[in-house]
């Protein structure tokens, strides 16, 4: 039989506003243990809530920029568990009224395939504290500077397809609230993760699968891999005449599998209700148009313009808006540089290449934009020929100066005076009079391999400065 795997994710991304959901207490990463929780967080009997009008704000800004619509009166509601790292006995949240509902958010599969994926809603809510099982013996320690952290959970309709398509579903997020500047983003720090349903079906069936969810994934990577081995656990176990159970289960990427953490006669009965403590949040037309005011150009349009104003190549524009920083790089670059594609390839290639080796983001690179804006420059206007300016390019990454600097100090400047580089062509022709004979005598080998010969000749001699046109066409009419 052949089948077909369905999934739906759950992302939690963290609002970078300076303090909580509804407490002043700050949100900074990597604080002493503690330090960072008031009365509010740790559920002290007597104290209120007061929502942060900045995540409210962050929420409405995710929510345009998927195109969604902005619920008018939104409601917090309780969430009821134990758990030692939830201090109240719940967690606050939105079930039936969230502040964003049914948006939608295009993903590319390859160069000419886009998918378009539903988002069923985004809702605020607080993250919970953390367990820490490092340093305590048979104890377990609670830290509770993440309790009440701002969060946007973002839930997608099940109409993603594959793990590679959940992996580009959730950089595309990522890449948003990025771009939206809500989130830092920061995976390693839990800013942003999520949780996969996944579930296969007989291909060609419209009816939905029994499922499971891989709870928090961190990594894009970790995504791939865990939606792929649960979907040949459920394949295998459907063959073997077994059936699914719908249970909760945790992705160990040290051994590849997923394991059960809980089946659905064990789930929470979560006695959701709305929080008597806070008002129904109500948002204005006016807010709405305000915070549309501040939206920065989002990535799509961003793509399209590369593309349309700059005559990119749709792939050059897709790499190059695949995230804010780099986009602004290559902008900044492009405005010193004046030659999009050039400066693409430079911003691409070399660039790209010496910070992966380096291991070093865009923001931080050796080689900030003027500086590469003036290299390329130096090779649209013919001061230096591509291959020179590689070897300005590495000297400039190991710190020694500026591209104008390097190519004064070194005498790089590409040779244009036709005097010089006659000299040069007429010794290499008079070095090399079989190779001129053979030239003079077969025609056919003229424009391919021995034209090719000589120019290299020529460079070879001007240590890679001569002009190439120059070389090609003095070459061609001395050898008539
Ligand atoms: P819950 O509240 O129990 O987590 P939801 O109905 O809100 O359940 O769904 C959570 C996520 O699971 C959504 O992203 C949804 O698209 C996805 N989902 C629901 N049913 C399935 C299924 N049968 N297979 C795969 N994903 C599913
Ligand atoms: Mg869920």
């Amino acid at each position: 039989m052949s089948y077909e795997s369905v999934i739906g994710l759950e992302i939690h991304v963290q609002l970078a506003t300076k303090s909580k959901l509804f407490s002043g207490a700050a949100t900074r990463y990597g604080a002493d243990p503690n330090i960072q929780a008031c009365i509010v967080d740790l559920g002290m009997p007597g104290v209120l809530p007061v929502i942060n009008e900045d995540a409210i704000k962050m929420a409405i800004k995710f929510g345009l920029a998927i195109n969604a619509s902005i619920t008018s009166l939104s409601v917090f509601a309780r969430k009821n568990y134990f758990y030692p790292d939830l201090p109240k006995g719940y967690q606050i949240s939105q079930l039936d009224l969230p502040i964003v509902a049914s948006g939608t958010i295009d993903i590319r599969l390859d160069e000419s395939e886009v998918k378009t994926i539903r988002i069923t809603r985004a809702h605020l809510e607080e993250d919970a504290g953390k367990s820490v099982h490092e340093g305590f013996g048979e104890n377990t320690g609670i830290d509770l500077n993440r309790a009440g952290t701002p969060l946007i959970e973002i839930v997608s309709e099940p109409d993603i397809r594959s793990a590679k398509e959940a992996a580009a579903y959730m950089k595309k997020i990522h890449s948003l609230v990025r771009y939206l500047e809500i989130s830092d983003g920061n995976m390693q720090e839990g800013s942003f993760r999520c949780d996969a349903n996944v579930s296969i079906r007989e291909k060609g069936s419209t009816e939905l699968g029994t499922r499971t969810e891989i709870k928090n994934i961190n990594s894009f990577r970790f995504v791939e891999m865990a939606i792929d081995h649960e979907i040949e656990r459920q394949i295998d176990l459907i063959e073997s005449g077994q059936r699914i159970t719908q249970e909760t289960r945790l992705y160990d990427s040290t051994k590849d599998e997923t394991r059960s953490m809980r089946t659905k006669e064990e789930a929470n009965d979560y006695r959701y209700f709305p929080d008597p403590d806070l008002l129904p949040v109500s948002v204005s037309d006016d807010l709405i148009n305000e915070i549309r005011q501040t939206m920065p150009e989002l990535p799509d349009a961003k793509r399209q313009r590369f593309i349309d104003d700059l005559g990119l190549s749709e792939y050059d524009s897709e790499v190059l808006t695949t995230s804010r920083e780099l986009a602004n790089y290559y902008e900044e670059t492009l405005t010193v540089a004046g030659n999009a594609k050039l400066t693409a390839n430079w911003v691409m290639g070399e660039l790209s290449a010496a910070l992966n080796k380096d291991g070093l983001e865009i923001t931080d690179s050796t080689v900030n934009a003027q500086m590469l804006g003036q290299l390329v420059k130096r090779i649209d206007d013919n001061t230096i020929s591509g291959k020179i300016a590689k070897q300005v390019f590495e000297t400039m990454w190991a710190g020694e100066g500026t591209a104008d600097e390097i190519i004064e100090a070194k005498g790089l400047q590409q040779v244009t005076d036709t005097g010089a580089i006659e000299k040069l062509v007429d010794e290499v022709i008079s070095a090399n009079p079989k190779q001129v004979e053979q030239y003079q005598n077969s025609p056919e080998d003229r424009k391919g391999k021995l034209i090719g010969f000589f120019v290299g000749q020529v460079m070879k001699a001007s240590q890679g400065k001569a002009n190439p046109q120059q070389v090609n066409s003095l070459l061609k009419e001395k050898l008539q």
